[in-house]
């Protein structure tokens, strides 16, 4: 049943953490259909899109017709769900494939999603929706093309093999390609198996594939822990800058590469406001926009306590070194915020961050007040950097307050072209996503793949695009996940 397939696929993982790889089949799936293939990350790995449009392609894509040496697996991990422990949760509907070497020389893990149910299912069906699964090609495909660091998607394949939720739906399996999917609640699982020899094999499958420069460091595992802080803290700025909620920073969806992972009920920013919650299973707001750094913060602590017994042999010196590491966290994010904010802002690199701060924090307080479209204000501001302040100024309710605060930043010299290549026109926003994927879900996949043409240039303003750049059309009302 194994074709040859044009592609190798390592199974490093599998042989250097086996007790958290469980040996796993895809479930067959009924009639393979390709809806969507991302040909440029194929490229990337090497892999000849025409093949993978193939039957046997195709089969590769949703696990039914692996290269002879293959070894998918169930990764187990564990992880603190809305602040509650689960010291078991692990691949419930996925696999991990394989590694695959891509043409840089990158290893990158090739992983399924909706594969059917594994040992980690509980009570899950182990399946996915096409909804879901489309919505994550798209949203992880547009951050990428943001340039913030994420899981890609390869490809989604209907299987053919209807999925029960509220109603029945058509079953769909995603491939996804990372850097890895270590966790935070990887090394929480290693942890708790009491087995500090596995943690300290994790540790290391961490630093020789994200942060090998740790390796080389006076206390390598010590280093590891403060290049997880500062790949999170940077990635972290970067959702916030862009207007991204994760919506379920759960230590089993945060990595240890500092990729973004697990596209449920994320959302993007339509009005600016740190409470905004879109999914509807985040009764507390948790994972309020406003909140992601400190849950990240949060999360990295749960990192450090996992990652003691490797940190110092004396357990408060262990301690001690984790909380100054775990200090830096505010520090670093700060600066990569305020980094960002700056190039938002169009103003010169080396400006002050005392100089900075002040302009970019009023503004927000600006934004919040007026309930401005967050993507379409700092576009519109590129304008008012070019003497055209109205786009901006329309969309802010205090206009004095907004002209005193226009005149003291166009005083410190902003640079349009400089803002239009960081602030996006197009992202994917949540009346196009949920359009695109209705259409899909009644057979069209046009609109889905026009949505897809334009997030994924989402700097290069085009004609014709408007309804794309545009705010969700008035009385659309509050917008909800259900993922
Ligand atoms: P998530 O919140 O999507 O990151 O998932 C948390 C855990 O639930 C992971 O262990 C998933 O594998 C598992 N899970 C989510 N959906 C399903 C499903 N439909 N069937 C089985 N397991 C699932
Ligand atoms: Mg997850
Ligand atoms: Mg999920």
């Amino acid at each position: 049943v194994a074709p040859a397939a044009p592609l190798t696929l390592g199974n490093r993982f599998a042989r250097e953490l086996p007790e958290m790889a469980l040996p796993w089949q895809a479930d067959e799936a009924p009639e393979p259909g390709l809806l969507v293939l991302n040909e440029g990350l194929a490229a990337e790995l090497g892999l000849d899109p025409a093949w993978l449009r193939s039957a046997d392609g195709v089969r590769l894509l949703v696990g039914n017709a692996l290269p002879a040496e293959a070894t998918p697996v169930a990764q187990a991990y564990a992880g603190h769900q809305f602040g509650g422990y689960s010291p078991r949760l692990g691949d419930g509907r996925a696999l991990l494939l394989g590694e695959v070497l891509d043409v840089e020389g990158r290893l990158r893990d090739l992983h399924l999603k909706g594969s059917g149910r594994t040992p980690f299912s509980r009570g899950g069906d182990g399946l996915a929706a096409v909804g879901p699964m489309l919505r994550e090609y798209v949203i992880s495909e547009a951050m990428h093309a943001l340039g913030i660091p994420t899981t890609r998607s390869l490809a989604v394949v209907a299987t053919g093999r209807p999925v029960r939720r509220e109603t029945l739906l058509p079953g769909a399996v995603l491939a996804r390609v990372a850097g890895s999917h270590l966790r935070v609640g990887s090394v929480q699982y290693a942890r708790a198996t009491g087995d500090v020899a596995l943690l300290r094999r994790l540790a290391d499958a961490a630093i020789g594939r994200h942060h090998p420069a740790a390796a080389e460091a006076e206390n390598p595992y010590l280093a590891l822990f403060d290049a997880v802080v500062a790949a999170q803290a940077s990635l972290v700025a970067r959702w916030m800058l862009v207007g991204f909620v994760h919506g379920v920073m759960n230590t089993d969806n945060m990595t240890l590469s500092g990729e973004t992972i697990d596209y449920g009920p994320c959302a993007f920013l339509d009005a600016f406001d740190p409470a905004t919650v879109y999914s509807s299973v985040d009764e507390f707001g948790r994972y309020a926009y406003g909140n992601q750094p400190l849950v990240a913060e949060w999360n990295l602590a749960r990192l450090a306590e996992a990652l003691l017994p490797l940190l110092d042999a004396d357990e408060e010196r262990a301690v001690a070194l984790a909380v100054q590491s775990l200090g830096a966290f505010r520090g670093r994010y700060r600066a990569a915020w305020l980094a960002g904010m700056r190039a938002k802002l169009g103003l010169p690199e080396g400006l002050d961050d005392a100089v900075t701060a002040p302009v970019a924090d009023d503004l927000l307080a600006l934004l919040q007040e007026g309930r401005a479209d967050h993507t379409s204000f700092f576009r519109h501001l590129g304008a008012a950097a070019r003497g055209d302040a109205e786009p901006a100024r329309r969309l802010v309710l205090d206009l004095a307050a907004f002209d005193a605060w226009a005149e003291r930043w166009r005083r410190l010299g902003p640079d349009a072209d400089a803002m239009d290549a960081t602030n996006p026109v197009y992202i994917p926003r949540n009346h196009l996503v949920e359009e695109a994927l209705a259409a899909a879900a009644a057979g069209d996949l046009d609109p889905l793949g026009r949505l897809l043409a334009v997030v994924t240039r989402p700097y290069e303003e085009r004609p014709g695009l408007e309804r794309y750049a545009a705010p969700a059309p008035a009385g659309s009302g509050p917008y909800r996940t259900f993922c």
